[in-house]
């Protein structure tokens, strides 16, 4: 594509009639035609004979940064006068996706855009392709803090996101053979057109060293390694608003003066270099292993990098600011910063805080203690054991010296208020301390920390909520009855409704006569009085037909399968993990496929046609997961190639889960499946994408599943299995032998040892699912208790769907009743309920 088009792209690629000009403002295609050219000619990173849609996607992308840059300098600039309080939402992972689609759909110029490329011999859906999927997070709780900053920046509230600028983010998934194989993902190849380098925030961060004692019994941590912290900038425009925030990315690196010119004149090339390759190794990928001490030090200290950089980049704004008519003292730091913890890995932000004020800005103790505790908040997102973070005491002394200094003085406070004031806790103690110094661990507890002290803790779905105040921190409440909090998450309706479904969303703004409901999710509602409107249900049809084709097209191209737009599209897609029950999902399948084999024709011809697809990452080290992805993949082999039941069924494994493929899938789908054992997914935000999008749900009674039901009628929810009071005593009684399988679970664990899915030995994950007790065994996901009941929930959508005008009633209901589960709705409460912060519209000239 690209050379000699009729429509004026010369021979050179690019279009020759069109002139190169500047007009970053203009909202005339032309112009705008003109502007991206001027890009592909003074803004060049290719050689100039080519004008293909990669070339184009970075024209399109730098011409739309043009006008974000326009804005955001403005916003920059008005809260700068504003002085208003701002929120900092730190996180180690954000998972953006693709930002040209959204970028021209915020700032409400997609038309122009697409008739400007349309002048330049491209197509805009063809262009945004070419973008690779900025992929700086592992799943649900990046994709949170992506959705946050949408709405932050949405409301006109004034925010910033803090994070590290990964040079891979999350690896890429392709399927072999041997099931998942990892690649690294490199969303920096070439360049990223929506970084901004910021050469003037550059803050020194220390690692190691050791703490000095002055004279006056001040103290300061000193040696050690500095590595800089730089700040790249993301834009982040709000819907149909001038506000645009900022992504402020750390990228590490060695100060140019730390190379040793004389080391490298002398040869020893490697060594001279060192300190470069340690500040690389810093940002170079999202969770290294940590399966050796070098991965957990590596960890610690990205950790770490993100807190610091963060801390010092807001106290440098808060005193740049203080300085005001009415100069501001640092007891009112807490009435200009909030900081919120993104789950645990920022913990270290609480004794940087107290290090930077006490240290460097010579306040005392209680003082700071005041400032920090007034400033930061927490939101915990696992109650899995093993994702609550511990840290070994000796990798902290060694790595951060005075921050232990700093832990362990607020554990020793802590503990003397116990003692003091509530003797009844005295044996709980040591489970609610911040250092477990029992000798066989040692560890830093960071939730403890978190919860000692934020001064408000917040779960992210209502059962997580009473789950943590009655369980993990139930003995906390006791001291703190009024710092815990329920913040149900949610997602924003621009990307995952407006922009990836525009079939849909022309629907209901037509049905709804207004688009308000883009930036006001409640008025879906009133979808419910046309639920049984044969011409709403038939335009509603449409939609889901022409998206599933286009979802069937898209698998075809990817993996070679086809598959049967008429039948039913089931989908689970979230990263792997055994608490979510991908296994669950695949019995279910193979059992069905038996019963299918077993079937006459003419039995077979009563059955729902169903394509059940499944797709998510598995961590690299993590054997089960992988073992499932293969399962997954095997399965599809042996049922997709079988002439007897392949038009009534099909397995597929969608490679490479990410944003990008998400916004395909979710808006072609039917049924989703949101299956983890209960009381073990915190929210879940992908089950709020697909009820949003018009596709049931089946699930258990687990996290945000739970209001979802609530919200859209438990008659539209396909529910099943144990409920979370009830998983402890199943756990118990499956120790003790007196669980009993039923004959279906048998049947279906006993078809894959039977080999019929080939020869892979999957007597070791199948082995998890057998016995009482043990590692790895006794079924602690409780698959064996859960399946006849998912099996029965399964038949009722079989037959549900067969009663077409029912099931689109169903689906008109989900998208009517997902008004809760906006992400603008979770940020407002967070900015009223936790961060005490007002909108900050720039209202000096009004350019929308
Ligand atoms: C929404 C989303 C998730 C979270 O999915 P859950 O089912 O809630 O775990 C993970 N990955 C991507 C790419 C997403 O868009």
């Amino acid at each position: 594509m690209g050379t000699e088009k009729a429509n004026g792209v010369s021979k050179h690629g690019i279009a020759s009639k069109i002139p190169a000009e500047a007009h970053p403002l203009s909202e005339e295609p032309t112009e705008i035609a003109s502007n991206i050219n001027y890009h592909a000619q003074f803004s060049p990173h290719f050689s100039p004979l080519k004008f293909e849609p990669e070339q184009a996607f970075y024209a399109t992308a730098e011409s739309v940064r043009d006008r974000l840059i326009q804005q955001w300098n403005e916003t920059y600039l008005h809260f700068h006068e504003a002085n208003p309080k701002q929120t900092y939402y730190l996180s180690m992972e954000y998972l953006q996706g693709r930002a040209l689609t959204n970028a021209v759909g915020n700032l409400n110029i997609q038309d122009a855009y697409a008739d400007a490329l349309n002048k330049l011999g491209h197509q805009l859906e063809e262009v945004v392709e070419q973008e690779k999927d900025a992929a700086l997070g592992n799943g649900g709780l990046g994709r949170l803090a992506s959705c946050f900053l949408d709405s932050m920046a949405t409301l006109n509230l004034p925010a910033w996101g803090y994070g590290l600028r990964y040079r891979h983010g999350l690896f890429k998934q392709l399927i072999t053979k041997e099931g998942q194989a990892e690649v690294p993902e490199d969303w920096l190849e070439k360049f990223s057109p929506w970084e901004i380098v910021r050469h003037d925030v550059v803050f020194p961060v220390r690692f190691f060293g050791q703490v000095q004692v002055n004279p006056d019994g001040s103290r300061k941590w000193v040696d050690g390694e500095i590595i800089q912290a730089l700040a790249y900038d993301v834009p982040i425009p709000g819907y149909k608003t001038k506000n645009t925030i900022s992504l402020r990315l750390w990228e590490a690196k060695a100060c140019a003066t730390d190379f040793d010119l004389f080391q490298f004149n002398d040869g020893q090339y490697e060594s001279s270099l060192q300190i470069h390759s340690r500040a690389q190794q810093i940002c170079a990928v999202l969770y290294p292993g940590d399966a050796t001490e070098g991965g957990k030090l590596l960890r610690l200290k990205q950790q770490f990098f993100l807190c610091s950089a963060s801390l010092q980049d807001i106290i440098f704004r808060f005193k740049e600011r203080k300085e005001g008519k009415t100069p501001l003292q640092w007891s009112e730091f807490p009435s200009k910063v909030a900081v919120q913890l993104n789950d645990t890995h920022p913990t270290l932000a609480i004794p940087e805080l107290m290090r930077l004020l006490m240290d460097d800005e010579g306040l005392g103790w209680d003082e700071a203690w005041d400032v920090t505790t007034r400033a930061i908040a927490y939101t915990n997102h696992t109650v899995l054991p093993e994702a609550l973070e511990k840290w070994s005491q000796s990798v902290m002394w060694k790595l951060l010296p005075r921050h232990m200094e700093i832990i362990t003085e607020i554990d020793k406070r802590f503990v003397e208020l116990i003692h003091s004031t509530r003797p009844d806790l005295e044996d709980k103690v040591n489970s609610m301390c911040i250092l477990d110094n029992n000798p066989q661990k040692s560890v830093v507890c960071m939730a403890n920390l978190c919860v000692v002290t934020s001064h408000t803790v917040n779960g992210v779905a209502q059962l997580h909520s009473d789950i943590l105040t009655s369980e993990l921190f139930a003995d906390y409440v006791s001291i703190w009855p009024t710092k815990f909090q329920n913040k149900t998450n949610g997602i924003t309706p621009r990307r995952w409704l407006r922009f990836c479904n525009p079939e849909l969303s022309n629907i209901i703004t037509k049905w709804l006569k207004t688009d308000e409901w883009v930036t006001n999710l409640d008025l879906l509602v009133n979808l419910r009085k046309f639920a049984d409107n044969e011409d709403l249900q038939a335009e509603w049809a449409a939609a889901k037909m022409a998206n599933k084709k286009r979802l069937a097209q898209y698998i075809h191209e990817i993996t070679g399968v086809s598959i049967d737009p008429n039948s039913l599209f089931d989908i689970q897609v979230k990263r792997i993990h055994e608490y979510k029950r991908q296994l669950l999902n695949i019995l279910g399948a193979i059992y069905m496929y038996k019963k299918l084999k077993e079937m006459s024709p003419e039995e077979r011809s009563n059955a729902t046609p169903r394509t059940i697809m499944i797709g998510g990452k598995a961590f690299a080290t993590y054997t089960n997961a992988k073992r499932i992805v293969k399962l997954v993949n095997d399965v599809g082999s042996v049922v997709n190639t079988d002439p007897e039941v392949n038009n009534y069924l099909k397995i597929v494994f969608v490679p490479n889960y990410n944003v990008s493929v998400a916004e395909m899938l979710i808006p072609g789908s039917e049924l989703s499946q949101h299956i983890s054992t209960a009381g073990m997914e915190a929210s879940g935000t992908s089950n709020m994408k697909f009820a949003l999008n018009g596709c049931l749900v089946i699930g258990t009674l687990d996290g945000a599943n739970v209001e979802i039901r609530e919200e859209i009628g438990e008659d539209n929810f396909f529910l099943f299995g144990a409920t979370a009071d009830e998983v402890p005593k199943l756990r118990k009684d499956r120790e003790n032998g007196l669980f009993k399988p039923d004959p279906r679970f048998e049947e279906a664990k006993e078809f894959i040892r039977s080999g019929a899915f080939g020869s892979y030995d999957y007597n070791p994950l199948l082995d998890s699912l057998e016995g009482n007790t043990g590692y790895g065994r006794g079924d602690y996901f409780l698959v064996g208790h859960d399946f006849p009941s998912y099996m029965d929930a399964q038949a009722k959508v079989d037959e549900a769907y067969k009663d077409q005008k029912k099931w689109l009633k169903m689906s008109i209901l989900s998208t009517a009743g997902s008004g809760k589960f906006s992400s603008d709705r979770t940020i407002a409460q967070y900015a009223k309920e936790i961060w005490n912060i007002e909108e900050c519209p720039d209202c000096r000239d009004e350019m929308i």
